[in-house]
């Protein structure tokens, strides 16, 4: 007898897996495999974590502080993330104004679940993270995507953002720097933002998880210095997967108002109790200690993101805007479209994609994972030699197109 099909949630039935994780477990078994891959697929620092951090954690479990944790997160952990917010930013915050979580997709997921529910409707500025819309719909919301163009550098204006909003709008997702875009949010359009939200009632979320790659020495503008009122419907999301090379140790933080921590706290109380043990007195040696770390790696970044600007442009009928932050390349590469190889017409960003990996061996993500079929991404933070194959690989492989 052939076992009964059980029937899956509704909920899962719309979502997809995150298409960058899926690239990158590709592009690893086939370099497993024994191919000569290129990987620019998915986004994490090619550092390792620094030496302290690492001794941080391997002393927790010498130690024994192995046991459960306060939900919310260990009190000095909170005290050290509200110390470095009131350093670097000067914006203060309370513990109980932290949630500690199992990295900033899991603060997302618990803002989320806190947050929205059927008839709400969510504003996302796009190309976005892959994981927005998903854990927006996982809460029983509505993505509402906000075209960006690069023509505008991916910018806001209140023009673009009145379109979509309804009566039933109830939060906006800020990301700057901006994955997949690296562009960053103008001060002006904070601004906008901001007295929207104001008038409107709207959370207002801010991923600032690339806020300490960014390039140039203008000041990152931020949605908190608006306005001092918007403190009280803002929720920012960091951590260090980004800032400290940590993306596997599954660290994150939330800041914001009380009420809504306290219902995330209850979430996670239900779900994964707290964050790993471990992982907090690790990322409390990251937050608490010593600085250079993020910078050493942005500045290892410039070269990269200098050589891989070059080689774009020169390659024809692409276009880039250039980073302002983060470790990503997004080049416009529709022009290709419609060319085709060995018969086979490439008609979109996902084809396209797909012929980089079986022809120029190199991974990289589809724009339209990002809600922008016109674009390709690249993660840069690869090492120079991987970044200088794969550009001389792109361009023959385009150049192939006829
Ligand atoms: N926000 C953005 C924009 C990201 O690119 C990522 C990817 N890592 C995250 C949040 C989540 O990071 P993590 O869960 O690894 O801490
Ligand atoms: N955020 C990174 C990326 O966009 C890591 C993968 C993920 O979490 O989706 O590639």
């Amino acid at each position: 007898m052939d076992a009964p099909k059980i029937a899956l949630a509704e909920r899962v039935l719309q979502i997809k897996p995150s298409p960058t994780l899926a690239v990158n477990a590709k592009a690893k078994a086939l370099k497993a495999a024994g191919a000569d891959i290129l990987n620019f697929s998915v986004g994490e620092p090619d550092f390792d974590t620094p030496p302290h951090v690492c001794a941080a954690g391997k002393k927790a479990i010498d130690d024994g502080f192995t046991r459960y944790t306060a939900v919310p997160g260990i009190p000095e952990l909170r005290e050290a993330i509200c110390q470095r917010f009131a350093d670097d930013k000067g914006w203060s915050y309370e513990p109980d104004q932290v949630q500690v979580c199992c990295g900033g997709k899991h603060g997302l997921y618990n803002m989320a679940q806190a947050l929205f529910g059927p008839g709400d409707e969510v504003l996302i500025p796009t190309p976005y993270w892959v994981s927005y819309p998903p854990i927006v719909q996982l809460a029983g919301a509505t993505p509402v995507e906000i075209p960006l163009s690069e023509d505008n550098d991916f910018d806001l204006t209140e023009e673009l953002i009145s379109k979509y909003v309804t009566a039933r709008t109830k939060a906006i997702i800020l990301n700057s720097p901006s994955n997949p875009t690296g562009a960053v949010f103008s001060a002006a359009a904070l601004e906008i933002v901001g007295k929207m939200a104001i008038k409107n009632g709207w959370v207002i979320i801010s991923d600032d998880i690339y806020d300490t790659i960014v390039y140039g020495d203008e000041k990152l503008p931020h949605i908190l210095d608006v306005d001092p009122r918007l403190k009280e419907q803002t929720l920012i999301l960091n951590g260090v997967s980004k800032s400290f090379a940590m993306t596997g140790w599954r660290m994150g933080y939330t800041l914001g108002p009380k009420h809504i921590i306290a219902a995330m706290n209850k979430i996670q109380s239900q779900s994964t109790s707290n964050p790993t043990s471990i992982s907090q007195k690790a990322a409390l040696a990251a937050v608490s200690g010593p600085q250079d770390f993020p910078t050493m790696m942005r500045d290892a970044f410039v070269p990269r993101l200098d050589f891989i600007m070059k080689a774009l442009l020169e390659i024809p009928n692409v276009t880039c805007v250039r980073p302002k932050g983060a470790f990503y390349v997004f080049p416009n590469l529709s022009a290709y479209f419609g060319r085709e190889f060995n018969g086979k017409i490439i008609g979109n960003s996902v084809e396209l994609a797909d012929y980089l990996l079986d022809e120029a061996l190199m991974a990289t993500v589809p724009g339209a994972a990002f809600g922008d079929d016109k674009f390709v991404r690249f993660s840069f933070a690869s090492s120079m030699a991987t970044i200088e194959e794969g550009m001389k690989r792109l361009a023959e492989a385009l150049g192939r197109l006829s």
